[in-house]
């Protein structure tokens, strides 16, 4: 029997952050996970290979789409969707050798196989070739992630009605694509698939897009995403699916119960959210019990049972990759006996769309119901120059300050490189920046950063530019 400080079952995000800060700390660690590859959905099936698509398509639309006509570049583009897709699986694995390099630089055994707790402080490890190890920490973590939800009545076969991994590797461009569920995967490769080509239809049981984006923001996406040729069925659910060889049929009803229709799809995304991860696991051997939505409860990462940590998407928390990297790493801090803390209500959200969104903090919705009084600066794009420039004027950046103290409570961004401008936003609610802090900062010019500054001079109405 192999014997570690620490045991972290699972490789992706949460757990192989957690290993590496554990490996700097000196602990002797392993990671154990069953996939042939490191990184978790994050690196194989989820973040990356998306944004590779998302990135490619974005390109190709682009090219295809009319923008290089407009900017004076004439050219024809064809898809090469067999060569898309390889550049993407190629910088997957890519990535994935990556975590093996930092695992073998910060001295952290791979232990390949899939874990099971046999009591507290054992993992039993089923190998590839069917053999089978033990491994003995004092410290276990749990960080086995999460797995498609299921849609009762419109199973997953894989060739026509697929989930999240299935539409990153189509071998075709769909003719009719529809998607259940319009939330961030949803959106996300629904975009991908659309920039391709595909017609697109978006069935959502809510009457809104991306529940929990703040209200004004989710409106304005479903509005520019609508623009660029999605079709949303809100307030509708799928009540039936049939698949032959050649496509789906889906029955559709109004969520509130009514009349029936029909839609014909070539192939269907179900992206209804994901749960946690924890089949096999053995947590009856320690006596731990998921909640109903099979989650497993934290105090500070740690679960009920001594010397037992969980961390990631397995566990409460927004399902995203750097909140799980957080948790990691505040989880071998704690281990190691260091204060840590992960601060949940500043972890950003993007969606990659585009425009894309991002947000950190609260959204007026929430304000609202808090009863706190706020103040909101808002800048549009189109009165941004290098927006204009560039012609990505749609969207907005909208920043909420408390009413008596200025103090920076939620921002929310609809625009071009959203996902990397939240990042100033980030650091500001970290520090307990007010919006005057960042109306007095100086950005530079012409760069689309100028509307966050914009946004926060508003608060006070006080924006120069627009
Ligand atoms: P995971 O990444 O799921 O890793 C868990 C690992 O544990 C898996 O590799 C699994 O094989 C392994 N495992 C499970 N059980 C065992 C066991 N018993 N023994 C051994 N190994 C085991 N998040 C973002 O922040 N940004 C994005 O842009 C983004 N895009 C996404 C796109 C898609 C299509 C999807 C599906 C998800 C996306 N996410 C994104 C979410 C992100 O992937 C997850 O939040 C993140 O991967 C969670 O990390 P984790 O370490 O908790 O779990
Ligand atoms: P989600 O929770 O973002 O969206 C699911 C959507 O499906 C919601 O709008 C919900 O109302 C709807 N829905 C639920 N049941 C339905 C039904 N029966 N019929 C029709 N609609 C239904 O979940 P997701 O898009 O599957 O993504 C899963 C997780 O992965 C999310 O938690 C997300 O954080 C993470 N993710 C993040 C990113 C990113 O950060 N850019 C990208 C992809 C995925």
């Amino acid at each position: 029997m192999s014997s570690y400080d620490v045991v972290i079952i699972g490789g992706g995000p949460g757990g192989y952050n957690a290993a590496i800060r554990a490996g700097q700390l000196g602990m002797r660690v392993a990671c154990v996970e069953g996939r042939a590859t490191l990184g978790g959905t994050c690196l194989n099936v989820g973040c990356m290979p998306s944004k590779a698509l998302l990135h490619a398509s974005e390109l190709y639309l682009a090219a295809s789409g009319g923008e290089f006509a407009r900017l004076g570049i004439e050219v024809a583009p064809t898809l090469n969707l067999a060569q898309m897709m390889k550049q993407k699986d190629e910088s997957v694995a890519a990535l994935t050798k990556g975590i093996e390099f930092l695992f073998r630089k910060n001295k952290v055994d791979w232990i390949q196989g899939w874990g099971r707790l046999e009591g507290p402080g054992k993992v039993r490890v089923e190998h590839a070739d069917g053999s089978h190890s033990t491994l003995q920490a004092k410290d276990i973590v749990i960080a086995t992630g999460s797995e498609p939800t299921p849609l009762p009545g419109v199973a997953i076969d894989h060739k026509r009605i697929l989930d999240s991994t299935g539409a990153l590797s189509l071998p075709e461009v769909p003719k009719h694509l529809v998607v259940i569920g319009a939330g961030v995967i949803g959106l996300e490769l629904g975009s991908v698939w659309r920039r391709l080509g595909s017609e697109v239809t978006v069935v959502e049981y809510l009457d809104r897009v991306c529940p929990g984006l703040d209200d004004e923001t989710a409106r304005t996406l479903q509005r520019t995403l609508g623009k660029q040729g999605l079709r949303f069925k809100l307030a509708t659910k799928v009540s039936g699916a049939t698949a032959t060889a050649e496509g789906v049929s889906l029955t559709l009803e109004p969520a509130v119960g009514g009349a029936t229709e029909t839609l014909q799809a070539d192939y269907v995304l179900v992206a209804i959210g994901r749960r946690p991860y924890t089949q096999g696991l053995g947590l009856e051997t320690v006596g731990i019990v998921p909640d109903k939505r099979g989650m497993l409860d934290n105090q500070q990462h740690r679960t009920a049972v001594p010397g037992i940590w969980v961390i990631g998407d397995v566990t409460s928390g927004p399902m995203l990759a750097h909140k799980a990297e957080d948790e990691g790493m505040a989880c071998i801090e704690r281990i190691a006996g260091h204060a840590a803390e992960v601060n949940y209500g500043a972890i950003p959200g993007v969606i990659y769309t585009q425009p894309e969104v991002a947000t950190v903090g609260k959204t007026e919705e929430q304000l609202k119901a808090e009863g706190r009084a706020y103040k909101v600066g808002k800048f549009p794009f189109t009165a941004n120059s290098r927006a204009k420039i560039n012609h990505e004027t749609e969207g907005f950046v909208k920043v909420l300050a408390d009413a008596q103290t200025d103090r920076i409570l939620g921002v929310h961004i609809i625009g071009p490189s959203a996902g990397e401008l939240i990042g100033e936003y980030c650091v500001a609610l970290e520090f307990g920046a007010s919006a005057e802090d960042i109306a007095l900062i100086c950005h530079p010019h012409p760069t689309r950063s100028e509307a966050l500054r914009q946004a926060a001079m508003n608060v006070h109405g006080r924006a120069t530019q627009a």
